[in-house]
């Protein structure tokens, strides 16, 4: 078996040590003897809807989002194609916004989003900063760091990631989180994400890999460390 990853604007979008994803995905299927092949894909570089089992954005800041706008829309119909083939794609804070409608920054354009995911952004009078705790649908908790301006709001038909128990969330006022569409995910989680969140890692890595060769049933790993580091960010102050 082998896990195909796509890593968009992996040197522009890469704040908060996001690239920490990447390493997680790759590790953790390693260590299962899944094989693993990353390819960036950069400014003006192509993307090929048939090849990734998971496409990963990270975070920027407004600079950065404002380089990759106009480039991610060559994108829009790959993605959304890749989406409806089942493509897991997890989108961190900047990536997550443009995964949306649009941004809206403090000053300057609107910026375009690709419309993945049926919301969108607007940037805040105060930057929401800290450490983050949602509680997922089956109970689970993803910690995290937030750092942001923008304020996302969901689509009426658009499920949250999480409930928020610590931390601001989308937008600090109607206490969620993220989002997620079929396989799509977005999140304001960084830290980076997956290292810490071992189960989720692994929903990501099961689903794309069920997607391509059926039903997986990944082989478990000691997550004891992970989860050392899990439990010590639950009691993290804000
Ligand atoms: N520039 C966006 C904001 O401030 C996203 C920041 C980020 O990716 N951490 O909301």
């Amino acid at each position: 078996m082998e896990l195909r990853i796509a890593h968009l604007y992996a040197r522009l979008l890469n704040i908060y040590g996001d690239r920490g994803n990447i390493l997680s995905l790759q590790k953790r299927a390693l260590w299962r003897d899944i094989a693993v092949e990353i390819k960036e894909v950069g400014l003006q570089e192509l993307i090929d809807p048939d090849w990734a089992d998971i496409y990963f954005v990270g975070g920027g800041q407004d600079k950065q989002q404002i380089m990759i706008a106009q480039d991610l829309q060559r994108h829009a119909d790959n993605l959304k194609r890749a989406a409806n083939n089942g493509a897991v794609m997890l989108s961190v804070c900047g990536g997550y916004q443009l995964f949306g409608h649009y941004y809206q920054p403090h000053e300057g354009p609107k910026l375009p989003g690709i419309s993945l995911i049926d919301a969108y952004t607007v940037a805040g009078n105060k930057r929401m900063i800290g450490n983050v705790t949602i509680k997922l649908s089956d109970d689970s908790t993803l910690v995290g760091f937030e750092n942001h301006s923008g304020k996302t709001f969901l689509g009426k038909d658009l499920a949250p990631l999480g409930k928020v128990i610590k931390g601001n969330g989308n937008n600090g006022e109607d206490g969620f989180e993220g989002a997620q569409h079929k396989n799509i995910y977005g999140t304001y989680l960084h830290g980076s994400l997956l290292p810490k969140n071992p189960q989720f890692a692994d929903k990501l890595i099961s689903e794309a890999l069920t997607r391509r060769y059926g039903e997986v049933k990944l082989k478990r790993l000691d997550d004891s460390i992970e989860m050392e580091a899990h439990k010590h960010a639950l009691v993290l102050k804000p």
